[in-house]
């Protein structure tokens, strides 16, 4: 388990994906994980009570609500992976983000969230928090002016990015950002899904907590949901793992677990691959007349070129682009006639995944965005922008399947 946030050659990002966390293996322990699918374990009666309030830090395996010994390596890994002080896995994305929210806030307090995120989280921060007397304030966090302009002296408690931010790609620099938070009494939580700790570890630049859809490129894979939160401060994993898992319940299979460990496994290569692609895709795409505009980290001449190399070791595998023509038309078209992509929500799997998501339909039903930061979103996403999720095919098949349908 890490002890403190320190700073291993980067370069041992590939090794700790493969060997972080666990006890040192004895002769004929097994050299892969394995998979424990117990609910109970055996109990010492002088050592374990029966409440989550006798439970100190990690506990060792009593329930599996509390905890798994497959989960907890999980669990270990990732926090090496992000440099924090230990993780809570959780059984979606969405589990986590909503743990983390209900952890750090209660009513009264103010949270500010990305105006531009991920549409669940988007609607969990709209819709729900607010019936709990929690108040929310939807900014462009990449407006670094903006963002301290929301804060609300003694109530901000949690200010909330995603960096890169689906679906426009939109970043946030995170080290000012928690300086912001900090400066304010407030904490940083960062969704750093599309990111993944290959391109960005937010709690070396200061964040407080780290989130992930391990759904996502951590699993890499598209066969399992799970989620995680990873923090600085050990307090406030015991309080979220007494919160959210023992009380809302809301734990990842051992399973899952196992499957998200065999990912990681391959976490580097597969971001090096993926960014090969994803270059190789914009490239295309950017040359080709039916398209407006590329959406990408990693593009030379983005508007955020400079945070972007500043802020990202890897620019990921998703890309969003806006055609000139009828949205609509080109996603019948690709939904009946791609080869290789797959016509599908979700991201970071090995096989590429492309889909519409139409500006007014998301700006109305998720992002509740209007004025001027509803025209900020339009001037960037058009009409609707097409999320690809570039895999791991041959990147010439994929620029074969895009140029038969655009
Ligand atoms: C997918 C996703 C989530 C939600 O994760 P699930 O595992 O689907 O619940 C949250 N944030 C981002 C950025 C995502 O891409």
């Amino acid at each position: 388990m890490t002890d403190a946030l320190h700073d291993p050659d980067p370069a041992a990002l590939a090794t700790l994906a493969l060997h972080g966390g666990g006890a040192r293996p004895a002769p004929t322990d097994p050299v892969s994980p394995a998979i424990i699918t117990a609910s109970s374990f055996h109990a010492d009666p002088a050592s374990i009570g029966f409440s989550a309030a006798a439970l100190e830090g990690a506990p060792p395996p009593f329930y599996a609500r509390w905890g798994n010994p497959t989960v907890a390596l999980l669990e270990e890994r990732l926090a090496l992976l992000e440099q924090g002080a230990g993780a809570v896995a959780f059984a979606s994305g969405m589990a986590a983000v909503a743990a983390l929210f209900l952890a750090r806030l209660k009513a009264g307090d103010h949270l500010i969230v990305s105006n531009v995120c991920y549409a669940g989280v988007a609607e969990l921060a709209h819709d729900l928090l607010p019936r709990h007397g929690i108040a929310v304030s939807a900014v462009d966090t990449s407006d670094l002016a903006a963002l301290e302009a929301a804060i609300r002296p003694g109530q901000t408690r949690l200010i909330h990015i995603e960096t890169p931010a689906n679906p426009i790609l939109r970043l946030t620099d995170i080290a000012a950002a928690a300086a912001i938070a900090h400066a304010a009494g407030a904490e940083l939580s960062v969704d750093s899904t599309i990111a993944t700790p290959v391109a960005t570890r937010p709690l070396v630049l200061g964040a407080d907590h780290v989130i992930h859809s391990l759904t996502k490129y951590l699993c890499g894979h598209g066969d399992t949901l799970g989620g995680a939160v990873i923090s600085r401060d050990a307090a406030a994993l015991r309080s979220l793992r007494t919160d959210s898992l023992i009380h809302y319940g809301a734990t990842l299979s051992p399973f899952s677990a196992w499957l998200i460990l065999r990912g990681l496994e391959t976490l580097t290569l597969r971001m090096r691959q993926h960014e090969e692609n994803a270059r190789a895709v914009a490239d295309f795409l950017q040359s080709h007349p039916a398209v407006e505009r590329v959406l990408w980290p990693g593009l030379a001449q983005g508007p955020q070129a400079d945070l972007a190399r500043r802020q990202m070791q890897n620019f990921s595998g998703l890309l969003s682009f806006v055609i000139k023509g009828d949205g609509a038309a080109l996603a019948q078209r690709m939904a009946e006639n791609l080869r290789r992509i797959a016509y599908a929500v979700s991201l970071g799997k090995t096989k590429s995944l492309i889909f519409h998501i139409p500006t007014e339909e998301l700006l109305a039903s998720s992002f509740h965005l209007q004025g001027k930061a509803a025209q900020d979103y339009r001037d960037v996403a058009g009409r609707g922008v097409f999320r690809l999720s570039v895999g791991l095919e041959d990147a010439t098949d994929l620029i074969r399947d895009l140029e038969a349908v655009l």
